[in-house]
């Protein structure tokens, strides 16, 4: 059990009404809360990254299947997990961000970032090497998440590392398809070659492969799609790429479960055995 796993059963456990949004009524694993059938807990190795990560989230987020935030905390051993509170802030979510073994960085577009002084778009020049990177991503839908950087004077200090989308026509062509057919329940062949070549091309770009919920901005990457970039920035190749072969694991299998066209690639599985095996991660 890690710190996302915690704070749902946590969450889980004040819940005064029942989560219904679509696929409600799918009997889910409690940890990788996908539908039973496609539970991929078993596939599940941790990266060996010096780097830490803190996870900002809002209420409903913890409680969504869509979520990928808690991919993180499956793939990096040190990750933390709290839920944003307008009201009140809780102490032992400050005293991470405290803690003098780590750097903290705010995970946040600079175009949002107003006045802020520092502000990298590139690997920060102001690292402590004696220190653990700790980056701060908020988790919540884009609306929230520029109300979590407004309202929480803890992060007003910290310098920002921004993760920039490319957005490309196809980013903008894929949205519009979603927004007219969000449930695509018709039998469509999936062309291998065509999504091999595709999933190549978006390693390239900053675009997102994240399918499992309408795009609230072009280009706009899901949490662990962030999470990766953001360790790739620090130097981390291997845990950036496990990440990244574990989220599109969890697209695959996510997309299964709820018969939509599968536009994650359909080798994730295997890909991302592959590196486990070729890497010796346990
Ligand atoms: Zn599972």
């Amino acid at each position: 059990m890690h710190a996302f796993h915690r704070l749902y059963q946590q969450r889980k456990s004040i819940s005064t009404k029942a989560y219904k949004s679509r696929g409600w009524k799918v009997k889910r694993c409690d940890f990788c809360r996908l539908a039973e059938q496609y539970c991929i807990c078993q596939l599940r190795k941790q990266s060996n990254s010096r780097c830490s990560f803190l996870l900002l989230m809002s209420d409903d987020e913890v409680l969504k299947p869509s979520n990928t935030g808690r991919l993180i905390a499956d793939i990096i051993p040190d990750t933390h997990a709290f839920i944003w509170h307008r009201t009140e802030v809780d102490e032992k979510l400050l005293s991470v961000i405290e803690d003098d073994k780590y750097q903290p960085f705010l995970v946040f577009p600079s175009e949002y970032a107003g006045e802020r002084p520092r502000v990298f778009k590139q690997q920060p020049d102001v690292i402590d090497h004696n220190k653990i990177p700790l980056f701060i991503l908020i988790d919540a839908t884009w609306r929230q998440a520029k109300r979590i950087f407004r309202k929480s004077e803890y992060l007003a200090q910290l310098p920002i590392v921004s993760i920039e989308s490319v957005i490309t026509e196809s980013v903008l062509a894929e949205s519009a398809i979603e927004c007219a057919n969000p449930v695509n329940n018709s039998a469509e062949q999936v062309n291998t070659e065509q999504v091999n070549e595709k999933q190549h091309a978006t390693v390239l770009n900053y675009d997102s492969k994240y399918q499992l919920r309408k795009a609230e901005k072009p280009g706009q990457l899901g949490t662990a799609e962030v999470a990766a970039k953001v360790l790739q920035l620090f130097g981390e190749n291997e845990s950036a790429k496990l990440l990244d072969l574990w989220f599109d694991v969890f697209s695959f299998r996510y997309q299964q479960a709820v018969k939509q066209t599968n536009k994650a690639n359909p080798r994730a599985v295997e890909n991302y055995q592959q590196y486990v095996s070729e890497r010796k991660l346990k």
